[in-house]
């Protein structure tokens, strides 16, 4: 397939031919290489465009499994688009053994997600509020977190999590990959991200 040409790992591009990506979406082609190379990305993306493989690709390509520890952080505006990332996710990494996806949304009781992560979790995704929890309790560590996602930032923001985020932010490593996703660019995205990136590339599809 032409996801050949981006220096992939073997197991990495027959799951995606598994999983029926003959080729890559625009924004895939534009940003994957982007985010393979550790870079910080601006997107403008809508659902459907495959931005979630877009940033869940380079995730899974960077992570080291025998660390166990979290090393990506996607945070989501929502406990639905929270699944569903997490599923994407997992989907994409299923040809690399010993890749835990763990999801922390509120809504739902603590203690379990408590005990998940004490069994160690590489990537995780949740929403704000409860990220923010397991910060609080020191039930989640992000000191070895090297790329936070940032997914439907503008709605994260609408939401009232911007506070919430650049809390989060604060607990990871400054030396890290920062990709924003957004579907619209108001100034407060914006100023988000001149804050958290560093001289980021700007993906338009
Ligand atoms: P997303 O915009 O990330 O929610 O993705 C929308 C849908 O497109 C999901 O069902 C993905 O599985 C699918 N998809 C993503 N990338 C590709 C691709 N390169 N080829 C075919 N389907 C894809």
């Amino acid at each position: 397939s032409s996801f050949n040409s981006f220096g992939l790992s073997k197991a990495m591009v027959s799951n995606l031919e598994q999983l029926g990506f003959e080729q890559p979406t625009d924004i895939q082609a534009k940003a994957l290489p982007v985010c393979l190379a550790g870079k910080d990305v601006i997107a403008m993306a809508q659902t459907g465009s495959g931005k979630t493989a877009a940033f869940g690709i380079g995730l899974i390509e960077h992570l080291n499994p025998r660390l166990f520890a979290v090393q990506g952080l996607v945070l989501c505006p929502t406990r639905e688009l929270a699944d569903q990332v997490a599923k994407a996710i997992r989907e994409l990494a299923r040809a690399q053994h010993n890749i835990k996806v763990l999801t922390l949304c509120g809504g739902v009781p603590i203690g379990p997600q408590i005990g998940s992560l004490s069994h160690g979790a590489h990537i995780v995704v949740g929403t704000p509020g409860r990220i923010q929890d397991h910060l609080r309790k020191q039930t989640l560590s992000l000191d070895r977190v090297g790329t936070v996602v940032l997914d439907e930032a503008d709605r994260m923001l609408d939401m009232g999590f911007q506070e919430a985020v650049e809390d989060i932010l604060s607990h990871c490593p400054s030396k890290r990959q920062t990709l924003l996703f957004s579907a619209t660019w108001p100034t407060d995205i914006r100023r988000l991200s001149g804050r958290y990136q560093s001289d980021p590339v700007d993906v338009r599809v």
